[in-house]
């Protein structure tokens, strides 16, 4: 199968922009879990630019498991996500949800295909389609093997640009929101050729455990990391208590990741 490190021995890089993914660069791809505000979002990025991110996150379309829970800026948000790709030009990743929205994305670089969408085929498909670099997150209870099978259905129709994306997973433990799965990484490094990034925020739940995991995935062999940083956590309109504030993620990158790996 075209994931399968059989079938293409090399690894597969991933062009956005000037950044060549899976080259052995570590790349950290940072901004807010959503969009919240022009204000917000410009400030957050010039921050997570500042501090050495290569990528802006950011969600306009949220899968909240509460329909009553704040669901996102929508087309609004897409639009202060290019705003910010303009103002400092940074790409940007940010979660599409369903298929008929494809040409609002169209200058967004990287589709996030999210945990929960892991398995929605027909959106696998329809993004195997499109030629844009896909981030695929692993599902809330799905195996390695079935994150590589979704990633088969991009591949399928012909996209072979995808970042596979440790999230952490469903188990017994309640002290942190997921169980982030580390030996994910150095699993799927031997099985695929797709760069493998971790998502130590929604691993994690907790601001506080976001640098330890962090440097574990670099110690694992992960090739980037996704890592949620909001201006002020205690007003987030989601997921406020595992966002770093951007001084937070300053010292992480400089004074933590920087000194153990090619950033
Ligand atoms: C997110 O990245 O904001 C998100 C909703 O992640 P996940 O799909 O991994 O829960
Ligand atoms: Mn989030």
């Amino acid at each position: 199968k075209k994931a399968n490190r059989k079938y293409k021995a090399e690894d597969t890089i991933i062009n956005i922009g000037d950044i060549h993914f899976g080259e052995g660069n570590f790349h950290v791809f940072s901004g807010p879990c959503s969009v919240e505000s022009k204000e917000q979002i410009t400030e957050v990025a010039n921050r997570v630019k500042a501090a050495g991110a290569t990528v802006l996150r950011g969600g306009a379309f949220k899968p909240r498991t509460s329909p009553y829970a704040f669901q996102g800026m929508a087309a609004d948000g897409i639009e202060l996500m290019l705003e910010a790709k303009r103002e400092t030009g940074l790409p940007i990743v940010s979660e599409i949800m369903n298929i008929a929205l494809l040409d609002l994305f169209a200058d967004v670089d990287i589709l996030q295909v999210g945990a929960r969408n892991m398995q929605n085929f027909d959106l696998l498909k329809a993004l195997g389609r499109s030629k844009k670099p896909i981030l695929l997150k692993r599902g809330l209870a799905n195996t390695i093997e079935e994150l590589l099978m979704s990633a088969e259905y991009i591949m399928a129709g012909g996209n072979d640009n995808i970042i596979l994306c440790e999230r952490g997973i469903r188990t017994f433990e309640t002290a942190t929101r997921n169980t982030l799965d580390i030996s994910a990484v150095p699993v799927l490094k031997k099985l695929t050729h797709l760069p493998v990034i971790v998502d130590p925020s929604h691993g994690c739940g907790k601001a506080e455990l976001v640098e330890p995991m962090s440097l574990a995935a670099l110690a694992a062999g992960a090739d980037g990391l996704i890592i949620e940083v909001h201006n002020d956590p205690a007003n987030a309109l989601c997921d406020g208590p595992q966002s770093l504030t951007p001084d937070q993620f300053d010292t992480l990158m400089n004074d933590k990741i920087k000194p153990m790996s090619e950033l």
